[in-house]
């Protein structure tokens, strides 16, 4: 029987709902979280990427601000960007998107933007939340790879859960939250020695790799979920027949486009798999309301604090 296909669309939409709702609940005190993205330069995923978020914000009712730099933009400069962002309290999260211009250190720009308003969960700050349990901002990919599971009814603790990849984006946290969940983790990189037998082993296995179509069905024991993190762009004709031979919806879509995206599982998987991410429509929809949801939560945390800063201070 052919793998469940897990719908991130449906479950993307479900969070959206629940952060609308959040809002205009916010928006009864006075109350609106605010985002602001700052994008460098014309990479042409960035801009889509910041357009989805800002769009996102707009249907949300999340004030959202898209602050664009000039290419030529230094690491002294960014940081007193970041800084002036760090001041403002009607801006809740900031969002440096990714990859920055090489004369920018981004690691640098990154650990300026506080903690507080570090709605992507990179901060060092939030990966020591994260590893120690304590709240703070989750990686959104990372944190909707476990919504889908929660929401699917999918069982984690107790279970044998294996992640492919290591980045500080997806894989490192990815491994940290199935942890916290009670699953027993292996943590696979390009020195595993065999990778396919360790990700049989899986009961829950998650590719974060960017390799298209890595996993084959050797990997997968039968029944087991199988979640696809990977987003990879294929453009020749032998690698699509490669994934969707047979395919009349992909074969059209290939046709009218030139390209197609297929994730770090190869579409075959779906035949002994006992639940499956699509891609698209997998994983990738619940980042953007990961991070909505992050900024309401980020919101939420800061400024309750600062409401209730002038109580403690009478005390004292
Ligand atoms: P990185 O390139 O940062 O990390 C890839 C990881 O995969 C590394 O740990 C690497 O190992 C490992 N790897 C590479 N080749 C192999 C191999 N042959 N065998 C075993 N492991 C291997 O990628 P990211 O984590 O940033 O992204 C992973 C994928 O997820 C990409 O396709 C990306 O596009 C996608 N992505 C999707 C998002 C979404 O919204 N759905 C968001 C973010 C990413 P090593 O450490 O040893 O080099």
């Amino acid at each position: 029987m052919p793998a469940t296909l897990l719908d991130g669309a449906k479950l993307a939409a479900q969070i959206k709902d629940e952060v609308a709702l959040e809002t205009r609940a916010l928006a009864a005190q006075g109350l609106r979280p605010g985002l602001a993205a700052v994008l460098v330069g014309h990479d042409p995923a960035s801009e889509i990427y910041v357009r989805n978020k800002i769009k996102t914000c707009e249907q949300l009712s999340i004030y959202s601000e898209k602050i664009m730099p000039p290419e030529t933009i230094t690491t002294a400069e960014m940081i007193a960007l970041v800084d002036e962002l760090n001041a403002r309290d009607d801006i809740d999260g900031i969002l440096v998107q990714l990859p920055l211009p090489k004369q920018v250190d981004a690691k640098r720009v990154l650990l300026e933007v506080l903690p507080e308003k570090d709605v992507d969960g990179f901060h060092p700050m939030n990966v020591g939340y994260l590893s120690t349990q304590r709240p703070g901002s989750v990686p959104c990919t990372p944190a909707g790879v476990m919504e889908i599971l929660r929401r699917s009814g999918i069982e984690v603790a107790g279970q044998e859960a294996v992640v492919v990849g290591r980045s500080d984006i997806v894989g490192k946290p990815v491994a940290m939250l199935l942890t916290n969940a009670n699953a027993t983790v292996t943590i696979c990189h390009s020195k595993t020695r065999d990778l396919p037998g360790v990700c049989r082993r899986a009961d829950i296995l998650v590719a974060a790799i960017g390799k298209a179509g890595m996993v084959t069905r050797d990997f997968v024991r039968p029944g087991a979920t199988v979640i696809d993190v990977g987003i990879n762009r294929v453009t020749e004709a032998t690698e699509f027949a490669r994934f969707f031979a047979g395919d009349a919806k992909r074969e059209a879509d290939f046709a009218a486009k030139g390209s197609t995206l297929v994730g770090d599982v190869h579409p075959e998987v779906a035949q002994v798999a006992g639940a499956l991410t699509p891609v698209p429509g997998g994983v990738g929809p619940l980042t953007i309301a990961m991070l909505m949801s992050n900024t309401v939560k980020a919101m939420k945390l800061r400024r309750g604090a600062s409401t209730n800063a002038p109580a403690m201070s009478a005390k004292n």
